[in-house]
């Protein structure tokens, strides 16, 4: 029995346009997409670099306050938005991420919004989409075979085959392959060793992939991936190993920004999909960009809460990019502001006011954070129907008290007119020039960086770094990355570095364990507490309720 309330259900109940009127109504002409069935397409790489030379629209930032159990929305947000603006007129375009395997068949499931504020089609987007993914993997997996390839015969760069932190990747949750030993069974077989799986979206292709401005770019980048040190601790980069112009050549097509549309017919770029911890949490580069050349509006979505995905997404990706966001949503729910006031989830079905406005301290942090960015913010209430109207006003109170523009938001339920206040609003705060600022200058030392951040974004008293992290920091800076940004990785579940922490706690110890660096990508990565890089799955993943009917439909996925 299919749930006619169910994302699936209403999915299907909508008969999308021919995705060359989709095209059509960006100026994208029919031999300038490359199309994979009916409904999908890929924007032609030429035509997308001739619209991201001009990018002259305005993008808008949605994020969030720190997630939890109960659910933010800014997907959903980014897409009744996107559909809002369209109502009221404006060319409009969404640009997203593409959905990693790992979570459609795990807890969380897709990427692509749900209710009426969905992506279609959301069966092959959530699946294998346009195949970028398994074009990722590839290249990643390939470069793996290429170290241990060259290591059998003869090893000439001499690498110490236990300093290899170049691991392989799947794009599924599989816990079973975090820790693996490769090279078994003889001579043959090449020389035994520990190796490991992180999922896809963790791989540094992937950041590196949503970070690139050309084909150029990217085998540049490509090639300077530190994959292992030889036995003197030299760096090997991949171009070492001569296979970056065959990773390129296995991504060339995926490089090209898909194209699909929302239920209401909406334009969306989804290309890419990297990591929010060990990466930077947003859609490629290219796709942003050419959706600014052809739209006056695009709307995007950092990963996680505002402290982690909209902090990287100024830091590093505008940065990087050259993109200047002109205003920033930030989605808060009553549900979770009521479980950052102290409510356990089991509890949220019952109202409790003062929790919800206890809870608040965590959406204004976040609101005063995008200040400090230079850029104009406004609330929106993802509505959910167990909201009661004192819930709801009492976020609208705690917005007030600070001055701060809020609209309760229903796009869940009817699609972009749910939507159309916050629209105005932000028509009304893009209108004004960007004063975005990123957060610090490319001349700090890199602890200086990191910790700018955790002290004026998480509000940390300190930052305490482990003794060889610190010798790490001071490598990579004799080694001419001093420049780049940090890419913080920490619990998205609170400010600090514990997840149990909600709310807006201040003046703790913030602890950075060890860092890394993402030299193609072009970041440092700062790990502060464990982090996964390759999920597993839960008791009951998402996978059990997944089938095909006779006709070839999918039910199960949301
Ligand atoms: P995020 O992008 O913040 O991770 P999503 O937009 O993907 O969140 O939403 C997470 C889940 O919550 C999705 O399954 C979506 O359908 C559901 N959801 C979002 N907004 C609502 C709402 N207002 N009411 C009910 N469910 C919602
Ligand atoms: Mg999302």
């Amino acid at each position: 029995t299919i749930d006619p309330n169910s994302d699936a259900a209403i999915a299907a109940s909508v008969t999308p346009r021919p995705i060359a009127e989709i095209a059509g109504s960006l100026g994208i002409a029919d031999a300038d997409l490359y199309r994979y069935g009916p409904f999908k397409g890929k924007v032609a790489l030429a035509l997308a670099q001739k619209a991201e030379a001009d990018p002259r629209g305005k993008l808008i930032l949605v994020t969030a306050i720190n997630p939890t159990p109960a659910g933010e929305g800014k997907t959903t947000t980014t897409i009744g938005l996107g559909d809002a603006l369209a109502r009221a007129g404006k060319k409009t375009a969404i640009a997203l991420r593409e959905p990693s395997l790992g979570p459609v068949f795990g807890a969380k499931g897709g990427a692509t919004g749900g209710g009426r504020a969905q992506v279609i089609p959301m069966d092959e987007i959530n699946l294998h989409f346009t195949g970028d993914f398994h074009a990722i993997t590839a290249a990643h997996n390939l470069l793996a075979a290429a170290i241990d390839n060259h290591v059998y015969w003869g090893n000439a760069l001499d690498i110490d085959v236990r300093r290899v932190s170049w691991r392989r990747v799947v794009d599924l949750n599989d816990r079973a392959l975090r820790k693996v030993t490769v090279g078994l069974g003889g001579p043959g077989n090449g020389f035994p060793r520990e190796d490991g799986f992180d999922i896809t979206v963790a791989s540094e292709v992937m950041a590196i992939f949503c970070l690139a401005r050309s084909l150029v770019d990217l085998e540049e980048r490509l090639g300077r991936i530190v994959v292992a040190q030889t036995f003197a601790r030299t760096p090997i980069t991949a171009a070492d190993l001569k296979v970056t112009g065959a990773m390129t050549a296995l991504l060339r097509d995926a490089f090209q920004p898909n194209l699909v549309q929302t239920l209401e017919g909406t334009p969306v770029l989804i290309h890419g999909g990297p990591f929010a911890n060990i990466a930077h949490g947003c859609n490629s580069v290219i796709a942003t960009r050419a959706a600014l050349g052809l739209a006056d509006y695009v709307v995007t979505e950092a990963g996680f809460g505002a402290d982690l995905g909209a902090e990287k997404f100024l830091d590093i990706k505008c940065r990087q990019a050259n993109l200047r966001p002109s205003a920033v949503v930030v989605v808060a729910t009553v549900r979770a502001l009521k479980m950052h006031g102290g409510v356990a989830q089991k509890d949220l079905g019952m109202e409790n006011i003062a929790a919800v406005s206890a809870g608040a301290a965590n959406l204004r942090r976040h609101l005063e954070n995008m200040a400090t960015f230079g850029l104009p913010a406004v609330v929106a209430i993802n509505r959910f129907t167990s909201d009661t109207p004192a819930e709801i006003a009492a976020v609208e109170e705690a917005c007030r008290a600070v001055g701060a523009r809020v609209h309760l938001c229903s796009h869940w339920a009817q699609g972009g007119a749910g939507a159309a206040e916050l629209a105005e609003t932000v028509i009304e705060l893009a209108g004004q020039p960007s004063g975005y600022r990123p957060l610090y200058a490319d001349e700090l030392s890199l602890a200086e960086k990191i910790e700018t951040v955790a002290r004026r974004i998480y509000r940390a008293g300190s930052v305490v770094f482990d003794p060889a992290a610190l010798a790490r920091l001071a490598e990579f800076e004799a080694r001419g990355y001093g420049g780049l940004p940090v890419c913080m990785a920490k619990t998205p579940y609170s400010f600090t570095a514990d997840p149990t922490l909600r709310g807006a706690p201040e003046g703790f110890i913030l602890p950075v364990r060890e860092v890394r660096l993402s030299a193609g990508a072009g970041f440092v990565v700062a790990l502060c507490g464990d982090v996964m890089t390759m999920p597993g799955l839960p008791r009951t993943p998402a996978a059990e309720n997944i089938h095909v009917d006779e006709a070839g439909a999918i039910w199960g996925l949301f």
